[in-house]
């Protein structure tokens, strides 16, 4: 199989995945540094590109219940992260259709 050409973003500094180095998001993107996942810190992101999600699962995370799917990379087929679908709290609703991706397994390159 060839190389997948796939998105690219615009802008100077952007988060890669570690393992294949496709574009995933930028820092203009990025809401949050504080945010936790199973790999330590993670970020949130307004959005991102060249990926795609698993099925959507209820689960109790730390601020309540939230509908999440796994944020899968189109390059390398890993779960680097997770999708907010559906916050059941009022106060965790602004991160509904944003995606939380943990810092080990992206890393920020500059580009142009
Ligand atoms: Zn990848």
């Amino acid at each position: 199989m060839g190389k997948i050409i796939l998105e690219y973003f615009d802008g100077d500094r952007i988060y890669v995945c570690s393992k294949c180095h496709i574009h995933i998001s930028n820092y203009k993107s990025r809401i949050s540094k504080n945010f936790r996942g199973g790999f330590g810190q993670a970020f949130l992101f307004e959005k991102g590109i060249n990926y795609h999600v698993g099925q959507s699962e209820v689960k109790d995370l730390m601020t309540g219940k939230h509908t999440v799917q796994d944020v899968i990379c189109n390059g390398c087929n890993k779960v680097i992260g997770w999708k907010y679908i559906k916050a059941y709290r009022e106060s965790e609703k602004y991160k509904e259709g944003k995606i939380i991706i943990e810092r080990h397994f992206i890393r920020r390159i500059k580009w142009n």
